[in-house]
C-alpha cells in the first residue's frame, strides 16, 4: 500500500465498508437480551463469536470468565441475585511493543428487551438497512460502538502498524441491568492509563456522567369514611404536599447548581400508590422518585468541588424532614426515605491528556469534536471511581435512539465510529519504536 498510514487507513476502511456493516449486522443477529432486569440473559452466543474474532485478531491473552458475585458482592454498585451461567465477560489482550500508554475498551454485549415486537418495522434482530439506516435491538445501545471499536483494531493490525501500548478489550455482560459484568474486570484487575466506553453519544466525547438515585417514602394518614373527611388524615394529600416540597428543593438546585457538560440536576416523581377507594380517607400513600446528581459542582464563589453522594441524600431527606415539621400531623408521623438502588456519578478532568488526546485526535479524523456529558449512567462509574482510571465515552448513535421500538443507527456514524476511534487508539497508545506518525 502506498500513502503515509493514515491515507492507508482511509482507504482500507473504505474498501472494507461493506463487510463492517455485515459484522455489525451479525451482531445484532445474537438475541442477546438480559431476562429479569438481569437475573438471567443470553449473552452466551454473542461471546462465544466476539472470544472468537478477538482470538483471530491475535490476542495476546484472551481471558473468558463468568463473573462470580461472592467476588464482587462488596463493591459499590453491586446488583445481586444475578446467576452468569453461560453469561461470561470476554477479555482480549493486545500486547504492545513497549513505551506507550494502555488502553482499555470496555462494551456490553448484552441488549434490553424488544418491547412490543409488532411496532417494530422489521424483526429487531434482523438487522434491516434502510436508506442509511441499520434497525435493530441494540445497533445504538451499543453493538454499534462495540462492533466498531473490535474493527477500529483490527483495521491497524491490517494496515500493518504496530502499537507500543496495550490494548485491553472488554466485552462485558449485564450492564443493562447495573454493571456486575464490569465491576467483575475491575475486580479482576484489568486496568489501563486510559479507558474508552463506546456508549451511543453521537460521537461526541463525553468526560462525565450524572448519578441517580431512586428512592421512596411513605406517608401514612388516619383512614375514615369519605363523608366524614375532616375527621380523619389523607394519605394522599399530605403526600401532594411533600411532592410539592421535592419540586422546591428540584427548583433551587436548578437556579444553584451547574456543571460545564452536563444537564442540571433534577427530581422526578415518578409513581405514587396509595388509598383503597374513593369513599375512603386514604390510609397509606407510597410516592416513588428519582434524584439525579452532579459528580462535582461549584460553590458561590465558582470553586469546584467534589459531590458526596451521602450528602445529596442528606439533603433531600432534611429537606423532607423540614416540611414535615411544618404541618401538625406530619410532625407526628414523619417521613423515612428509602433509598433503593443508586448509580454514581464520575468525571474526568477535563485537562486530563486522555480527554485532550481524543479531542484532538477526532477533530482530525472527522473534522469536529464536541466535549458534553453523558446524560444516563453507565459502566464509566465503575473504571473511574473503583478502577481510578480516566474515562471518556465516545460512541455512534445517541441515547433517545436506543431502548425504543424501532432502535437504529445512522451507517456513517458507524463508519466514522470505526475511522475515529483507530486513529484515536493510534494516537493514544503510540506506534511501536516511537514511530512518528504522519498527520
Ligand atoms: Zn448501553
Amino acid at each position: 500500500m502506498g500513502g503515509s498510514i493514515r491515507q492507508q487507513m482511509d482507504q482500507y476502511l473504505t474498501d472494507k465498508k461493506d463487510d463492517h456493516v455485515d459484522f455489525l449486522k451479525q451482531l445484532v443477529g445474537f438475541d442477546s437480551r438480559i431476562i429479569n432486569d438481569g437475573a438471567t440473559g443470553k449473552e452466551g452466543e454473542i461471546q462465544k463469536f466476539i472470544a472468537n474474532k478477538l482470538s483471530e485478531m491475535g490476542a495476546d491473552e484472551l481471558d473468558i470468565f463468568e463473573p462470580e458475585n461472592d467476588r464482587i458482592k462488596d463493591l459499590p454498585g453491586f446488583n445481586p441475585n444475578h446467576d452468569y451461567t453461560d453469561r461470561p465477560n470476554v477479555v482480549a489482550v493486545f500486547r504492545g511493543s513497549g513505551g506507550g500508554r494502555s488502553l482499555l475498551i470496555n462494551g456490553h454485549c448484552d441488549v434490553v428487551d424488544t418491547g412490543n415486537e409488532s411496532l417494530w418495522t422489521s424483526g429487531p434482530f434482523s438487522c434491516e438497512e434502510r436508506e442509511g439506516y441499520l434497525f435493530g435491538r441494540g445497533t445504538a445501545d451499543m453493538k454499534g460502538g462495540l462492533g466498531a471499536a473490535i474493527l477500529a483494531l483490527e483495521a491497524i493490525q491490517k494496515v500493518g502498524i504496530k502499537l507500543a501500548g496495550d490494548v485491553i478489550f472488554t466485552s462485558v455482560v449485564d450492564e443493562e441491568a447495573g454493571g456486575n459484568g464490569t465491576l467483575a474486570c475491575v475486580e479482576r484487575g484489568y486496568r489501563a492509563d486510559g479507558a474508552m466506553i463506546m456508549e451511543p453519544t453521537g460521537l461526541e466525547v463525553h468526560a462525565a456522567n450524572r448519578g441517580a438515585f431512586l428512592a421512596e417514602f411513605k406517608v401514612v394518614g388516619r383512614p375514615v369514611h369519605a363523608s366524614l373527611k375532616g375527621f380523619g388524615v389523607n394519605a394522599i394529600d399530605k403526600a401532594f404536599k411533600l411532592i410539592n416540597a421535592l419540586y422546591e428543593l428540584e427548583k433551587s438546585w436548578l437556579l444553584t447548581k451547574r456543571h460545564p457538560l452536563l444537564s442540571n440536576p433534577t427530581i422526578n416523581v415518578g409513581q405514587i400508590s396509595g388509598g383503597d377507594g374513593a369513599s375512603i380517607v386514604a390510609g397509606e400513600c407510597t410516592v416513588r422518585f428519582d434524584v439525579e446528581f452532579f459528580p462535582r459542582e461549584y460553590d458561590v464563589d465558582g470553586q469546584e468541588f467534589v459531590v458526596d453522594k451521602n450528602q445529596v441524600k442528606q439533603e433531600v431527606q432534611d429537606w423532607l424532614t423540614r416540611s414535615c415539621e411544618g404541618d401538625e400531623w406530619l410532625c407526628e408521623h414523619p417521613v423515612q426515605i428509602h433509598w433503593y438502588q443508586d448509580t454514581s456519578a464520575f468525571q474526568t478532568d477535563l485537562d486530563h491528556p486522555l480527554v485532550t488526546t481524543a479531542l484532538d485526535s477526532i477533530k482530525r479524523s472527522l473534522g469536529k469534536v464536541t466535549l458534553s456529558g453523558f446524560p444516563a449512567g453507565c459502566d464509566g462509574v465503575y473504571l473511574a471511581n473503583i478502577g481510578r482510571m480516566p474515562v471518556i465515552i465516545f460512541g455512534p448513535g445517541r441515547i433517545h435512539q436506543a431502548h425504543t421500538v424501532n432502535e437504529y443507527l445512522e451507517v456513517k456514524q458507524y463508519i466514522d465510529h470505526i475511522k475515529a476511534t483507530a486513529n484515536f487508539i493510534i494516537d493514544w497508545v503510540g506506534i511501536a519504536g516511537g514511530v512518528e506518525i504522519d498527520q
